[in-house]
């Protein structure tokens, strides 16, 4: 067997090297990636390695030059990618995790590895990890209001008093559920890849929460402010100056930082509670019976009641931070958030509904006397 020590000029003993190197080269691959793949399937790349190489093994490492190290882990990256892409790699602790995709310590195991694939994050969908849950509570939500949206889309016009103008005051609002939840889905699905595709994708999931506040206000004034075309396009520009500003936020950096956790639910909060504003107004000009009758309050108030905890579940990390571990899979604060988030969104789509019906019960019309 050749050896590093082998004269240089020996055609023969340098091509025996060559080959000696890429026995290492594989042996070593396996052993710093072995913790991020399964072990099934790799026995054709672990030749059997005989004790009395260990030596030689060192001194090969010693001997690799700063090209041929990075060569390696080009090399490296490259086979990590291959049996990344074939689907080979399993869950792992959090503190095996890098930096970038370490955000709550309380999910203890359960994690993707980095995965540099789209491919094998997009077939990750389908395997159990910290993101199942997260992945699919908005995936489902995605297609429940993308179809929402095209059967409104769809309805007779006789159902409505000005059927564009309402199908596109409806259509604001599902394009914002549509988008946040798509957004979103596709965030949890491509977390993994690597810091920058997260880093990118996260400020899509915030802008698209923005997007969504955004277009829950555009049907709900419209019939809740029917009769009165000024204050409503006044509250309409602040939600979208507060909605944009929310969304220019989102592009900094440390926005999604783990550190600002309180700093995003404080944000989005803020932007849903400037509802308050215009239900007072409501409140106040109509009286409490007819907001919580004609104005629909009632279901807006559970709305806003949903959209709050799971905010407050999001922010508070409830309920892994009371035992930390038992909710890496399933039912952490995450998943609550975004079930919340969905629910919330089609209460407030009935209620808009009902709003609509009103309206349409009245023929449009605004007398002296009725709602605003
Ligand atoms: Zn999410």
């Amino acid at each position: 067997m050749a050896s590093r020590k082998a004269p240089a000029g020996a055609g023969s003993g340098l091509a025996a090297a060559g080959r000696e190197r890429e026995r290492e080269r594989a042996h070593l691959e396996l052993a710093e990636l072995g913790p991020l793949l399964e072990e099934k399937g790799d026995q054709a790349e672990d030749p059997p390695c005989p004790a009395a190489r260990e030596e030689e093994e060192e001194e090969v490492v010693r001997v690799l030059t700063l090209p041929l190290q990075a060569h390696h882990a080009m090399e490296k990256m490259e086979e990590f990618v291959y049996k990344v892409w074939e689907g080979r790699w399993r869950v792992i602790p959090y503190d095996v995790l890098p930096d970038w995709l370490k955000d709550n310590d309380y999910l203890l195991h359960g994690h993707r590895p980095p995965m540099p694939s789209f491919r094998a994050c997009f077939r990750s969908i389908f395997r159990i990890h910290t993101e199942t849950g997260n992945i699919w509570t908005h995936l489902l939500g995605f297609v429940l209001f993308l179809c929402l949206g095209i059967l409104t889309m769809l309805r007779p016009n006789m159902y409505f008093m000005a059927p564009l103008q309402e199908k596109v005051v409806f259509g604001m609002f599902f394009l914002g559920a549509v988008l946040c939840l798509s957004f979103s889905w596709l965030f949890h699905t491509v977390y993994c890849h690597s810091e920058k595709v997260s880093r990118t994708f996260s400020k899509l999931d915030y802008s698209g929460i923005a997007l969504l506040i955004m277009g829950s206000f555009v049907p709900w004034l419209y019939y809740s402010f029917y009769c009165s075309p000024q204050p409503r396009l006044i509250y309409l520009s602040i939600v979208c100056v507060l909605g944009i500003s929310a969304i220019i936020v989102a592009q900094w950096d440390r926005f999604a930082t783990p550190k600002h956790r309180q700093t995003r639910a404080g944000v989005f909060l803020g932007l849903g509670l400037s509802g308050v504003v215009p239900t007072m107004h409501f409140t106040i000009a109509e009286g409490f019976v007819k907001a919580t009758t004609v104005g629909q309050m009632g279901w807006f108030f559970l709305m806003a009641v949903m959209y709050i905890t799971g905010a407050g579940l999001y922010a508070a990390r409830i309920p892994e931070r009371f035992f930390p571990g038992k909710f890496d899979i399933w039912f952490q604060s995450h998943q609550i958030f975004h079930v919340l988030v969905v629910a919330a969104a089609f209460v407030h789509f009935y209620g808009v509904s009902n709003l609509q019906e009103f309206r349409y019960g009245l023929e449009g019309g605004c007398t002296d006397d009725s709602l605003l």
